[in-house]
């Protein structure tokens, strides 16, 4: 059974903002999801030096696949993954260092700057996707949780199986963001801004 949670005020805000934003720069959104995917993965070789439970893994890294038929586009990692309640507490409310600026910035300025000068985080996703689904399971977890929103004021929680830990972040891209399913409009994209990430990142579906 799915359940269904507010989003906090600020963040159903930020969401309506975003998705009526004008700014130019959503390549961003690949920035912020692919450094999230790299934090995670950091976490995990983190713990797994330090807790002896916690099993070494020498396939961290990140997928990035674009889905031109799907219309869609995932950001993977193997890393810590997130428990029903991290979900609630780091996809639902703004306590978070990439949102508190802006959330802060909100009363009387325009989106478009504040987006420029405080970055949004995985809230960035909505300048893309019309849905974002986040399949995740923890490293501390035997199933996964399945997050989806469609950016107004709600998003749901389901359990789902999942193999791994790990996150995959699924953006069904907008009609008007369709070239980020285009694998060498994805290329160019990470080698702009994710060029310094210290994980592998590999690009689904690129031919050549
Ligand atoms: P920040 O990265 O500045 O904390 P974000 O809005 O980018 O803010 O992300 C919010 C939080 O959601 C992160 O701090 C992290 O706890 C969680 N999160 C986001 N993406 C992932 C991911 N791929 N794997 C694990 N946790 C994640
Ligand atoms: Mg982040």
């Amino acid at each position: 059974m799915a359940e269904t949670h507010e989003f906090q005020s600020d963040i159903a805000k930020l969401l309506r903002l975003l998705s009526q934003s004008l700014y130019q720069n959503r390549e961003v959104a690949v920035r912020e999801l692919v450094s999230n995917a790299s934090d995670a993965l950091d976490k995990y070789r983190l713990l797994s030096l330090r807790e002896e439970d916690v099993p070494t893994a020498d396939d961290l890294q990140i997928v990035v696949t674009p889905d031109a038929e799907a219309k869609t586009l995932t950001i993977a990692d193997n890393g810590v993954g997130m428990t029903h309640d991290d979900l609630i507490e780091n996809l639902g409310t703004i306590a978070h260092s990439g949102t508190e600026g802006f959330s802060q910035g909100l009363e009387g300025n325009d989106a478009d700057s504040l987006i420029g000068q405080f970055g949004v985080g995985f809230y960035a996703a909505f300048m893309l996707a019309e849905s974002v689904e986040v399949r995740t399971r923890s490293y501390r977890e035997e199933g996964g949780w399945k997050w989806t929103s469609a950016g107004t004021g709600s998003f749901e929680i389901d359990q789902i199986a999942m193999p791994e830990h790990g996150t995959e972040v699924v953006l069904h891209l907008r009609d008007d963001a369709k070239d980020f399913a285009d694998p060498q409009r994805v290329e160019y994209v990470l080698k702009r801004y994710s060029s310094f990430v210290p994980h592998p990142i590999r690009l689904a579906g690129l031919s050549s």
